[in-house]
Order: C-alpha cells, then structure tokens, then sequence
C-alpha cells in the first residue's frame, strides 16, 4: 500500500530526503520518474501507454508535501519501516487505501524503480 500525505502537513520538509525512491515532491513541484531511480528513456507500461522518464509530471499537490503513489514502495526493498511516516512530526504521512499493493507487488515495483 503506497503511503499518502494528509492535510496535517507541516511542510517541514522532513521526509522529502528520507525516502529511498524520491517519491516525494514539494508542493506545487513536478515530478519524474527518473528522479532517484534508475529508469531511463521511454517507460513502455505494457498497456498501450508510454511515458518519457525525465517528462516533468504536473504536481498532485500545490500546498502540502505529496507523495507519487507509483514510486512509493513503503520502504519495501530498503527499510523495516516506512521512513516519511517515522520522520514525519504530525503523523502526515499514513496508507493510502487507494493503493493497496502486496509486500511481493511492493518489491517488484521497487526492483522495477531500482533495476
Ligand atoms: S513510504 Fe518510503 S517509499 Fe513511500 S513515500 Fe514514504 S519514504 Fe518514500
Ligand atoms: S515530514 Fe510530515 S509535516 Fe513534514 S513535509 Fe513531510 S508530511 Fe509534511
């Protein structure tokens, strides 16, 4: 399950250095999917869509910390625990039940990020 930034955001900007997959932006910042990982050149999903790695992806939030539910892997792959939650001072960062993803789903997408 990718975890998600509530509105109890701070914007300390604690978490953002934390996490191992750079799945976490400023708010109104864009993101890739190249940052932090090691994808490259066009990512072909297998599902007639492509996307450019390095194309800025428009920000999901403009005011608070958010984090890209598609790079987050819970820390799977890197850490017991997940590293935006532990940091986090206000309990911002909590699962996001729109992404319920197995512990196997959860390390294939971080070989996936990370291969
Ligand atoms: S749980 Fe881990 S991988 Fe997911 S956003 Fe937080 S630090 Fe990044
Ligand atoms: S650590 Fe918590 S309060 Fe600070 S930016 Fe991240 S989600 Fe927001």
């Amino acid at each position: 399950m990718a975890i998600k930034i509530i509105s109890d955001c701070i914007n300390c900007g604690a978490c953002e250095p934390e996490c191992p997959n750079t799945a976490i932006y400023e708010g109104g910042a864009s993101w890739t999917f190249a940052g932090g990982t090691t994808l490259k050149g066009t990512i072909d999903f297998g599902d007639g869509t492509t996307i450019d790695a390095n194309a800025p992806q428009p920000a999901l939030a403009s005011d608070i910390y958010y984090i890209v539910p598609e790079k987050c892997t819970e820390c799977v792959g890197f850490h017991e625990e997940s590293q935006c939650a532990a940091v986090c001072p206000v309990d911002a960062c909590v699962p996001d039940p729109d992404y319920v993803e197995t512990k196997e789903e959860l390390m294939d997408k971080k070989n996936w990020l990370h291969g």
